[in-house]
């Protein structure tokens, strides 16, 4: 476990590798969206990071994560673990990006909550890029029908796309399926299957030129980022190990 004294450490560590990764892809590292993964970790932790500058935090299990935004409204959370479709209720109106959408019916419950909001509601479709069986998402092949589909929902917005690469030591066995995402992500682009809420109407939805890319974790993270990441999701590498495995 971290101590709470390592969290701004750490953080300016994984800050500083995403802005190398960047320079060496000549990429702007304010393109990078870090989002600090805290699933299984206190408060205390979250606050330390945010004290440190960190605003965006992800979380796995609903429960946990209603719970810490009920304390800290004014962080950015995202969903990042599987959603079952019973609980999208309790996250509507509470998240700014639900990663993990993994089905259609998935979205249509989305669709159906957001709409009890008023709110277009910002998801993206995992994909399962490696086609391990042990992973959640869409097949690579049905992900364009699946954003065309959610398209005519008027309170979903598919942004782009996210994937969990396989674990491994070597993380640039994981390069091909970063730029696999990428394409997949700018074949959505192409063919005008992404929107994102408007800012200045979070009723609607307005067309996304460019797609959100959520790719890359603590053992791979720079990788992604050279493949073209706009989004990184770390754990480990700012709040130590996890207790539990999940
Ligand atoms: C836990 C988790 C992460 C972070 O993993 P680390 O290896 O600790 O950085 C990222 N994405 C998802 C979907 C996760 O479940």
């Amino acid at each position: 476990m971290a101590l709470q004294t390592d969290i701004p450490v750490n953080l300016q560590n994984v800050r500083d590798r995403i802005a190398g990764a960047c320079a060496r892809a000549g990429r702007n590292a304010e393109e990078v969206l870090l989002l600090a993964v805290s699933k299984t970790k206190p408060m205390a932790d979250i606050l330390a990071a945010a004290a440190a500058g960190q605003r965006a935090f992800g979380e796995n299990y609903v429960q946990e994560l209603t719970a810490k935004y009920e304390q800290e409204q004014d962080l950015s959370w995202h969903m990042i673990g599987h959603l079952q479709r019973n609980k999208v209720k309790y996250i509507i109106g509470k998240v700014d990006l639900i990663h993990s959408v993994d089905s259609l019916e998935l979205a249509r419950q989305i669709e159906k909550e957001a709409a009890k909001h008023a709110l277009a509601v910002n998801i993206l479709l995992e994909v399962n890029v490696a086609q391990e069986d042990s992973k959640w998402g869409f097949d690579r092949e049905k992900t364009a029908e699946a954003a065309k589909e959610i398209l005519a929902l008027p309170h979903v917005c598919v942004n782009g796309v996210m994937t969990s690469a396989p674990y491994t030591d070597e993380p640039e066995t994981n390069r091909v399926y970063f730029r696999e995402l990428k394409q997949l992500g700018q074949a959505l682009a192409e063919g005008g299957l992404l929107t994102r809420q408007d800012p200045a109407n979070p009723a609607a939805k307005i067309p996304l030129e460019t797609p959100v890319l959520s790719m890359g974790m603590s053992g791979d993270f720079e990788v992604a980022v050279e493949e073209g990441a706009t989004i990184v999701r770390v754990g480990s590498s700012i709040f130590g190990e996890r207790e539990y495995l999940h």
